[in-house]
């Protein structure tokens, strides 16, 4: 089939060929579309409308391979909630090859939910309906939140049905962009499997398509750059209360973007020991504790590349320190990274000190975490108290001289114009946000066949910072009684 130039140019196939298994997707028997991200196709050069049509479709369901394609399902290790999987890889998703987008930046472009390969062991190779519109909607959601991550270029219905436990569900197919699908459980898989030269090109190929300011052969510097790509997603998870619910090393990228959208939920009052996901019994990716996994799950992948550093055992100790020192730094980065963040969330000068953001921001958070304040409404009542309205918080407290008192604190760092103050802290502080109970109703009215409120509450999304009319309800924290009764379940 033709119809469309995808412009593939397959790096990863050329250079990391044994890195899986050439394997093509299954095709499915009645696809149909259900949405295509015209925006992102067109920033990959694509052509939307192409897309959409049904030879499009058919493409993006897994029933054609495109053109320049080299699909491959991509073998991986892991770390699952601490214990090591030796072998797990591509088990429903398939790589279709690589795109250059319009800035310049290669894009891996893969379809998931699009068969069983040869890492499928269990499992059917597909993926449910809800599970891949809550992916679109949440990853749509960071996007427009500045935040990195993989995206979804489109969304198509199999017309068949699975499996899953509560019975069978209908099955859907999403083509996911992402800067690389290279996880710290793939150089897990490499550390353990690979030969020596095979662990050089694998460490030279993140460096290459990630991390080029590295230099060639640096690979204590190949960790910094990892550590602080995650440092910088995290604080940013953690600015807008994004819990991703399953934080295993194979859901970690090597390039620093958000991927494998599963169990994933937004706080809504502010709490650290909050989870929403099912099989996190014992909360070990409560929200509260995402900095601290990264950083284990980053010392994972520095002991990947113990062997490339320390080819000579008489030197390994000496290494061993050195890398450590790299993944220690997380802290600091990773707090450089938070401070700058709140203190753009509230609106303080640049010029405050780390010590007197810190203060003013736990103090808060502390304050958010006693009255089960929201996380997200609480900085845009913040601004309209700039705006003249003492008492937006105020009224919504039990202890509101506790509340006063910091606010007066808080009040005295704003140094600049509070209107000023005010509209910055806005551009940053989301009014909307993919809420969970907004999210479940959008799945629940696609279950019957309603694509309307999805359509609705991207569009809201897709700006999270500009309040418009008639929005309100887009912008309101859920009911007490839906978030505490609220499960997520892993996207399968
Ligand atoms: P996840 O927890 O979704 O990141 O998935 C963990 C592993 O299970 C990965 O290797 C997936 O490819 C695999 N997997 C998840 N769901 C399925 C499925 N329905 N069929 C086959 N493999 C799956
Ligand atoms: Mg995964």
């Amino acid at each position: 089939m033709h119809g469309m130039d995808w412009g593939f140019d397959n790096t990863f196939a050329r250079k990391l060929d044994w890195l899986g298994a050439a394997v093509d997707p299954v095709p499915v028997s009645a696809p149909s579309l259900l949405t295509v991200n015209d925006s992102l196709a067109l920033e990959l050069g694509l052509d939307p409308q192409w897309l959409a049509s049904t030879d499009g479709v058919a493409h993006l369901a897994g029933n054609a391979v495109p053109e320049g394609a080299q699909p491959r399902a991509q073998a991986y290790a892991g770390h699952q909630f601490g214990q090591f999987s030796p072998l797990l890889g591509d088990g429903r998703a398939h790589l279709l090859g690589e795109v250059v987008d319009a800035h310049g930046a290669r894009r891996d472009l893969g379809l998931k939910g699009s068969g069983r390969t040869p890492f499928s062991r269990g499992g059917d190779g597909r993926a449910a309906l809800g599970p891949v519109l809550r992916e679109l909607i949440v990853s749509e959601a960071m996007h427009a939140l500045g935040i990195p991550t993989s995206r979804v270029l489109a969304a198509v219905a199999t017309g068949e049905q699975i499996l899953r436990a509560d019975g069978p569900t209908p099955g859907a197919v999403l083509t996911r962009v992402a800067a690389s699908h290279l996880r710290v459980g793939t150089a897990e898989l490499v550390r353990m499997r690979a030969s020596d030269a095979q662990q050089l090109a694998f460490a030279d190929y993140v460096r290459r398509r990630h991390h080029p300011q590295v230099a060639e052969g640096d690979h204590l510097g190949l960790i910094d750059a990892v550590v602080e790509a995650q440092a910088s997603l995290i604080a940013r998870w953690m600015s807008v209360g994004f819990i991703h619910g399953v934080m295993n090393t194979d859901n970690m990228t090597l390039s620093g973007e958000t991927i494998d959208y599963g169990p994933c939920a937004f706080l809504e009052a502010h709490d650290p020991n909050a989870v929403f996901s099912s099989i996190d019994t014992m909360g070990r990716y409560r929200f509260g504790a995402q900095p601290s996994i990264a950083q284990w799950n980053l010392a994972r992948y520095a002991e990947t590349l113990l062997p490339l550093l320390a080819p000579d055992p008489s030197t390994e100790s000496d290494l061993i320190e050195a890398a450590t020192e790299r993944i220690r730094a997380f802290e600091t980065r990773f707090r450089g990274h938070w401070l700058r963040l709140y203190r753009g969330k509230l609106g303080l000068p640049d010029a405050l000190s780390d010590t007197a953001t810190a203060a003013l921001t736990d103090d808060l958070l502390a304050i958010m975490l006693a009255e089960r304040l929201d996380h997200t409404r609480t900085f845009r009542l913040l601004a309209t108290v700039l705006r003249g309205a003492d008492r937006a918080v105020a009224d919504l407290v039990d202890d509101s001289v506790r509340w006063l008192d910091w606010q007066s604190r808080w009040l005295a760092n704003v140094t600049t114009d509070p209107q000023s103050t005010a509209d910055a802290m806005d551009r940053v502080n989301p009014a909307y946000l993919a809420r969970n109970h907004l999210v479940e109703e959008a799945l629940a009215a696609a279950a019957t066949g309603d694509l309307a409120p999805t359509e609705a509450l991207l569009d809201v999304l897709r700006d999270p910072f500009t309040v418009r009319p008639g929005l309100d309800r887009y912008a309101a924290p859920a009911p007490a009684s839906f978030t505490a009764a609220y499960v997520t379940f892993c996207g399968t």
